[in-house]
């Protein structure tokens, strides 16, 4: 699982993310809405957990932009106040589910494991992109009647780029989610699954290909 953490409130924002370190949950943190908006809509989370009061853009505008841009990856929202309205404004801007500070940490935990597991039941069973489909479930990516078993990287990078939806993917961000940005990663190896994939897509005859964008990363394109 990778988890977007939002909060302005230092103290918490790192103790939530070592509380999630703790369980195996990668993590990145932020401190305000602007750059919170940036992070979620690349898609490349499982959950974020958002504070509502943030400088720049509160949590409400960021989770209504992040579902104006089409990005549906779960939000649990933090308040800190108790009112009623709070939570019906956030829910109603497209959060998932919102819990008020202070809380527990069990309490945490649950909720962004109900949250993803929604998310797995309900609307990933199957990631597509133009001809492909990726199964995430069993891993299968397909074309049409043909299919192919991808490994445990090769999967974690095509559902990166699957997700992405047709943006950029770097190299950095492929080696933190997939490899975990551990020392035995490199861009070396981002490039070598890169083209295992390519072989595979070429064995499927998809219209589909992974572009390469100097410098910058990968994308996904179909090909006209
Ligand atoms: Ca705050």
């Amino acid at each position: 699982m990778y988890v977007l953490v939002v909060e302005d409130e230092r103290n918490l924002a790192d103790a939530i993310c070592q509380i999630l370190k703790n369980e195996g949950i990668k993590t990145d943190v932020t401190y305000d809405g602007m750059t919170a908006l940036t992070l979620a809509k690349s898609g490349m989370y499982d959950a974020i957990v958002l504070d509502i009061m943030l400088p720049g853009m509160d949590g409400i505008e960021v989770v209504k932009s992040v579902r104006r841009s089409g990005v549906a990856t779960p939000v649990l929202m933090l308040t800190a106040r108790t009112s009623t309205s709070d939570k019906v404004t956030g829910l109603d801007a497209g959060a998932d589910d919102y819990m008020t500070k202070p809380f527990e940490v069990e309490e945490l935990l649950a909720r962004l494991r109900a949250l993803t597991r929604r998310t797995g039941d309900v609307l990933l069973e199957e990631a597509t992109f133009g001809d492909l489909k990726l199964d995430l479930t069993t891993h299968d990516l397909s074309c049409g009647e043909r299919s192919v078993h991808l490994s445990g990287k090769e999967f974690e990078v095509m559902r990166m780029l699957m997700s992405s939806n047709a943006r950029v993917v770097s190299k950095q961000d492929l080696l933190t989610r997939v490899w975990g940005g551990g020392a035995d990663a490199s861009e070396n190896s981002v490039e070598a699954y890169v083209s295992f994939l390519r072989k595979k897509m070429n064995h499927l005859h998809s219209v589909v290909q992974i572009t390469t964008l100097r410098m910058l990363g990968y994308r996904l394109e179909v090909l006209e």
